[in-house]
Formats: C-alpha cells, structure tokens, sequence
C-alpha cells in the first residue's frame, strides 16, 4: 500500500512526488512515455522560482543549461517595437528571471529528481483504470516495455510477486491525477468543461537562427499580436528559437492548408517575423495542439486531487501552464502530507486547495479574456505608469496569483481602462492588421539580408 499514487511524471506530477517523498511519504509515480519527450510549455514564470529553490532544484537547472527569462515583450502586428516588461520591476518582486527551457531535458531532470528524492518512478508505463473504494484507491496500469520483463523494474511494479508480468495493480490511500490535458480522472467523471469560447489552435516549431537582440532582451519571451491571431518567439538556446502561432481553430480549418503550409505563411505574413527570421532554419517537425482551454468541475473528490493541466489549463498566452502545474504539485503534496497524519483533516484541507488552484485559474481566465479583446492590446501597447499599474500587472505575468489587495485593486483599475478603450479611447486605436507598405519594406528588408 503506498500512500500516494501519482498519475503522470510531468511538473505537476514531479514537483507532488519529490515533495512528499522529502517527507518521508511512500510515493509511486506512473509515466506514459519514456523521457526526455518532446512537449510544449518552455517559456517559465518567476514566480515558480520559491518552488524549485525548496525542491532544490537550481543548481540542476544552471548544469542542464537553461536560459535565464528576464521578462518578455508584446508587440502589435507591424509595429517594430513593443513593450517589454523585465520581472524585476514587477510589484515586489522577489525575483528578477525565470527560466526558458526545453521540455524534453526540463521535464527528465524534474522526474529524475523526483526519483533521487525517494518516490518510485515507472515510466512507459500508463494507468489504464482507477477504482475507488472507501480507504484505498486501486490503479491498473500497463506497462510498455516488454523487452524489460523479468528485470528488476517490471518485477518491482507488480509489489507483490518475483514474476514477469506487463500490467497489473497496486493500491493507494490517495491519488494525485497529473496526467495533463489526458485527465484521467475528468474523463472517468466526465468532469472536464470545455471554454467554448476559448477554441483555439497553436501551430508551432522549433528553429535556428531567428535573430534576437543583444543582452537579456535577447532572453525575453516576444509576443506578437495580430488582429485574429498571435504568435509567440521563445528563446531556448543560444540558437534555438520556439517559434508559434494561436488561432481560431475555425480559422484555420478555413484555410484548407496543410499545418507546414499554414504556418510558413502565417509567419512569412507578418514583417516582424519574416524580418527575425529572414536566415532561419526549421529544425523540428511541424507540432499542433488544438482544443486546450477547460477546467474540471471538480478538483478533488474523498481519496484524489487533480494537479496541473488534469486540473484545467487556460490558453497559453501568459505561460501559465508550467506555473500552475508546479504551483498545484506544491499545494497538493502539502495538502496530501497534513492529511496522511491527520484523515480527519481531509475536508477541509481538500477544499482548500481546489479553492487555490481555482483562485489561479480564475485570475488567469480574466486576463486572457482581455487579451482576445483589442482594447486590451491598445491600452498594454501605450503604457502610462499611473497608480503604480504597470508593475502590478507585471506582477500578474510574472505569476502572482495571490491575494495582494495592492495587486487587486491595481488590476481592477487595468480592467476599467481596458473597457473605457472600448467606449472613450484612451490609448491610439491599432487596426492590428500589418500595412501593405510596411510589410514590403519588411519583405525588402528580409530579402536583402539572405
Ligand atoms: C500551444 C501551447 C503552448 C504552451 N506554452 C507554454 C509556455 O510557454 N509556458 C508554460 O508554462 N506552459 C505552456 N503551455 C502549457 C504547458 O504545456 C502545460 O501547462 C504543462 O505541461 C502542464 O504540466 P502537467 O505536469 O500538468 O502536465 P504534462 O506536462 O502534460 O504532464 C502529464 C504527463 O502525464 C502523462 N500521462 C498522461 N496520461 C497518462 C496515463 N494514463 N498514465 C500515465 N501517465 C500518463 C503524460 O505522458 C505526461 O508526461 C503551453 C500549452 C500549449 C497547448
């Protein structure tokens, strides 16, 4: 009998094993495919920074590499410059970077660490059914990695017998659903809720060779937004760019064109881009997620938690998901520690933490409703640093979710001018549509530094 069963070695469910296997707690972890593996999410949030300096965690981050984030810059379509905001100047800031990574190494050094800190960790190896009962949680899981039967890893996690085998069981008294936009447990309860409204596409590739300034703005996530579209340039290393674009899904089926073709266009057919990627080189294949928006009714039920994307995940334009799958690990490993010492805690310390996760998500959810809203991007575009706003919602995109009445009161007042743009525009209003004019001069450009 463990005390915690994890679905799931991404961050949410590495951050909850590596903490309550600090704790002394007995903790099985069960990941699908085997890492590293490709994924998307590698633009980081200051604000996860307290988490990984508690799990320990830096030193491996500075030894694998990672690029150090000192902020990011949005930029309307056609438009050579932008606004960009450094973390340091966010609303008490603690910190004055994050990290930009690659998923595949972020996410093994993270299960890895997890692992070293005590949890057993089974990758290729899927949970393909959960039962509950009153005091335990049984997972079924099925493990894909035949050639390794009757070694000492398959034998492990059968808990019970020397023999091969390549599925089986074991027992739990609680559960932590990690299992990303899978959501094992939102689909077994049919709990997943979709924001219709929020229906988006991403087309996205990694590339050498997209020109970046010099210094740390050349370590800032740049956003670009379009009238009907945005994309995003996510340093990663020295050379290696994210490159994407967020649409409609509608759009896009519209177009009728094959994912490589549309976003070659996409792209080609916004001069900032084309102009910053005039010498690249696409080095990966072409990816798609589409349909990412939606959150669970439900985040905990009497034996599990749902942590991470399993939980929900709100459009990644603020590249919150890392941040809240990190955040959500945190909560329920601490939540899931109180309660194996004191059960009759579990109410109410359950309760807690889904209105936590829920809290976040909700703070998250306003802010990408404004940011589909042209208002929104007319008045970030023309900042005037009054009643101290500016670095309050440079708190927010830096990850601060809590309940900082100074933070409050300053987003509200964002909102409000948001919504006068509407009515009595404050700021110049932006088509957001690239000019005929400037996109040639750009394609010029572009053409004359190949
Ligand atoms: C287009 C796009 C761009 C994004 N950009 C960013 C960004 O810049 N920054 C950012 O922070 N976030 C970004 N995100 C979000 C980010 O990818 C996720 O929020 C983050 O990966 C969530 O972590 P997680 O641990 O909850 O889930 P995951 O990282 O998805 O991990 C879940 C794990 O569970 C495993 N699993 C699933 N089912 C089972 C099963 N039945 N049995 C065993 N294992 C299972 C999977 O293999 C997976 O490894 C982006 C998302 C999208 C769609």
């Amino acid at each position: 009998m463990y005390d915690v069963a994890i679905i799931g070695g991404g961050p949410a469910g590495s951050t909850a094993a590596a903490l309550l296997a600090r704790a002394d707690r007995r903790v099985i972890v069960f990941e699908r495919e085997k890492f590293p593996r490709f994924h998307i999410g590698e633009s980081l949030l200051p604000f996860s920074m307290k988490a990984f300096t508690r799990l320990g965690l830096h030193e491996k981050f500075l030894r694998a590499g990672f690029m150090k984030k000192f902020g990011g810059e949005i930029i309307g379509a056609c438009s050579d410059t932008g606004t960009k905001f450094y973390f340091k100047d966010g609303y008490r800031s603690q910190t004055d970077h994050a990290y930009q990574v690659t998923r595949d190494d972020f996410d093994k050094v993270l299960l890895d660490h997890a692992a070293e800190c005590g949890a057993e960790v089974h990758e290729e190896t899927s949970v393909e059914r959960i039962e509950f009962k009153a005091n335990e949680v049984t997972l079924f899981w099925k493990t894909r990695c035949p050639d390794e039967v009757g070694s000492a890893r398959c034998a492990d996690r059968t808990s019970q017998r020397d023999v091969p085998t390549t599925e089986g069981r074991v027992r739990a008294r609680y559960l932590i659903d990690a299992s990303g936009r899978t959501s094992v447990l939102g689909r077994q309860f049919k709990i997943k809720k979709t924001y219709d409204h929020l229906q988006k596409l991403s087309i996205f590739a990694h590339y050498d060779g997209v020109w970046r300034a010099e210094g740390i703005d050349g370590t800032l996530t740049v956003l670009i937004r379009a009238i009907d579209r945005w994309f995003w340039l996510i340093p990663l290393t020295a050379e290696r760019t994210s490159v994407g674009v967020v649409l409609d899904s509608e759009t896009f089926r519209k177009s009728k064109l094959k994912t490589e073709d549309f976003l070659e266009e996409a792209l080609a057919g916004q001069p900032i881009i084309a102009k910053r990627m005039a010498n690249a080189r696409r080095v990966s294949q072409v990816y798609v997620e589409a349909d990412f928006s939606y959150r669970s009714a439900q985040l905990h039920g009497d034996r599990w938690l749902l942590a991470g994307d399993a939980a929900g995940f709100i459009d990644p334009i603020f590249s919150s998901g890392v941040f809240l799958a990190v955040f959500s690990g945190e909560l329920a490993a601490d939540a899931l520690d109180e309660v194996l010492d004191c059960p009759r805690k579990t109410k109410r310390l359950f309760a807690r933490y889904e209105k936590a996760v829920n809290r976040a998500m909700d703070v998250y959810l306003r802010f990408v409703d404004a940011w589909y809203t042209k208002e929104f991007i007319e008045v970030f575009l023309a900042p005037r640093n009054v009643l101290g706003l500016a670095p309050a919602v440079n708190a927010v995109l830096g990850g601060n979710v809590g309940n900082s009445f100074a933070i409050q009161w300053r987003m509200w007042v964002f909102y409000f001018l948001v919504w006068l743009q509407r009515h009595h525009p404050i700021a110049p209003r932006l088509t957001l549509v690239p000019q005929p004019e400037e996109c040639s001069a750009a394609f010029a450009d572009a053409a004359s530094s190949l």
